[in-house]
């Protein structure tokens, strides 16, 4: 089977004027890597993925390349490396700070694990402890788990509030039974905790609004900003209203860009001030006896136990400090372009289902993400397709957003209820538990859209010949029956110590 009237070209038209966002988007690693594909030869890969993570920018590798030939541990500033080092790691702070609008004197920020899930989990801990009399979490559907599972551990109640619309077109937190929500728990609640924008549908969710809903009950807002800070800009501080203001954001370093980097935390001080942190060790205390210990009162030591990871955090640093002076204005109205082109260049494809609430008029904000499912195609075959014989890199399931997603899709099904026998509509329901998503980048470009337009449109139009060409596996993967990726043949560490060490 040969679809060689498809092609991922270039992603990047020649231009005589280049602007900041040109040249960053551009100087990528990985845009151009090249893989052999199931109809033979070898295609350039479609990169749609960076929901799940962001490539590298260039410049971050440069900065990274030029601060290793002084990397030393931090926490001293004797030797001249160390003294660089501590004195880099602070900036990738305060880059952080200036990057989500924080104001330094009252928001403070803190690294931790490697994403969005360690300092959600963090968060949720310190919370609970800091206002133990405020014992219940408001949450949406929509929210991945890592927003979910962490208030469930912590408190007694979690409330999920569901999202607005129905069926498949499920749109964003749904303000009215939020508002009820709080008109029945008010003074238990503790905190809000909500997605910017949804790593499902890629619908942004208006957390300035449902802050001063929260601070007018005495709750905290706090946003998991996982989907948002690579996409839109973040105004934590210096709101209209102060009631505007968000109290804690959570994001990962890994999707701004910057992959190796550690996930971030930035939270009013005075939240974090109180509670002993979980994690103890060197480098957050002031003082240590035989019986006793002092934490140090001062942000982020006491919350960043251990050695840090020092290139991670100029890695991200770095990562942040481009995408600041490029101006995320810019690169958000960038993507809701590039967001509004691939929802009309999909939406005629025969067969798709495209999720989340959208309208022509394009007053439902979306970006990052589009989900869709083919007729009669399971995702995880759907998504098979395009990587095996397009080069174009998905993602599919539920992205660890299992209750937003069933929503949606078990809606589908209801409407095929009554025409199909019990067995056709489980197997149904068994295989279409799950989307495929295709997420963007600054380096994503209308090339990369057509390209996934044009093999959807082959996909469902040849349906029927790939089918048989591929095996369902246990695990509800798709394996295709005889082409294979040679993964240690394209890249193994081992190889690559071996030849060094063979000089
Ligand atoms: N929240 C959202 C909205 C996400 O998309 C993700 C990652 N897919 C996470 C949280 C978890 O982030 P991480 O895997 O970096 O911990």
């Amino acid at each position: 089977m040969a679809f060689a009237n498809i092609e991922n070209t270039r992603t990047h038209p020649p231009s005589r004027h280049h602007t900041p966002l040109d040249t960053l988007s551009r100087g990528v690693i990985g845009l151009d890597t090249v893989y052999p594909v199931a109809d033979g030869g070898t295609r350039r890969r479609t990169y749609l993925d960076s929901a799940a993570s962001t490539l590298r920018l260039a410049v971050v590798q440069q900065a990274l390349d030029r601060y290793l030939p002084h990397y030393a541990n931090t926490h001293s500033t004797l030797h001249y490396a160390a003294r660089l080092s501590t004195t880099e790691y602070a900036w990738a702070h305060r880059m952080v700070l200036e990057f989500t609008g924080a104001d330094p004197a009252r928001w403070m920020c803190f690294f931790t694990g490697s994403g969005t899930t360690a300092g959600m989990n963090r968060v949720a801990r310190t919370l609970r402890h800091a206002r133990p009399a405020r014992d219940v979490v408001v949450t949406s559907i929509m929210e991945h788990h890592s927003n979910d599972l962490p208030h469930r551990k912590h408190f007694p109640e979690v409330i999920h509030v569901p999202s607005v619309a129905a069926a498949n077109s499920l749109g964003g937190v749904d303000m009215a039974r939020m508002r009820d929500v709080f008109a029945t728990h008010g003074a238990r609640i503790n905190y809000v905790a909500i997605t910017g924008v949804s790593n499902v549908t890629g619908i942004l969710n208006p957390v300035h609004e449902i802050a001063e809903l929260a601070h007018r009950h005495g709750a905290l807002i706090v946003v998991d900003a996982a989907q948002m800070a690579a996409h839109v800009p973040i105004r934590i501080s210096g709101n209209p209203d102060p009631a505007q203001d968000v109290d804690v954001l959570v994001f990962s370093g890994h999707k701004v860009y910057a992959p190796g980097s550690p996930g971030v935390v930035v939270a009013r001080s005075e939240l974090f001030a109180p509670v002993e942190p979980e994690e103890v060790g060197g480098g957050m205390v002031d003082s240590v006896w035989l019986d006793r210990y002092t934490v140090s009162q001062s942000f982020p030591d006491r919350e960043e136990a251990g050695t840090p990871n020092i290139p991670g955090a100029i890695a991200l640093g770095a990562a942040l400090y481009a995408l600041h002076q490029v101006d995320m204005a810019v690169i958000a109205e960038h993507e809701h372009r590039l967001m509004a082109y691939a929802l009309k260049a999909i939406a005629p494809v025969p067969g798709i289902t495209v999720y989340g609430a959208s309208d022509p008029a394009g007053t439902t904000l979306r970006t990052g993400a589009i989900t869709f499912n083919l007729e009669g195609c399971d995702h995880a075959f759907t998504a098979a397709v395009l990587n095996d014989y397009f080069n174009i890199a998905v993602r599919n399931e539920c992205f660890c957003a299992h209750p937003y997603v069933r929503e949606m899709v078990m809606a589908s099904l209801e409407e095929a209820a009554d025409r199909l026998s019990n067995a056709d509509l489980e197997r149904l329901a068994d295989e279409r538990r799950g989307m495929v998503r295709a997420s963007f980048g600054i380096y994503n470009t209308d090339a990369d859209v057509d390209a996934l337009a044009a093999a959807l449109r082959a996909i469902a139009a040849r349906r029927d010949e790939l089918m048989p060409l591929y095996e369902r596996q246990a695990n509800g993967d798709y394996r295709h029956r005889s082409f294979r990726f040679d993964v240690a043949g394209t890249y193994s560490t081992r190889a690559v110590v071996d030849a060094f060490l063979a000089g």
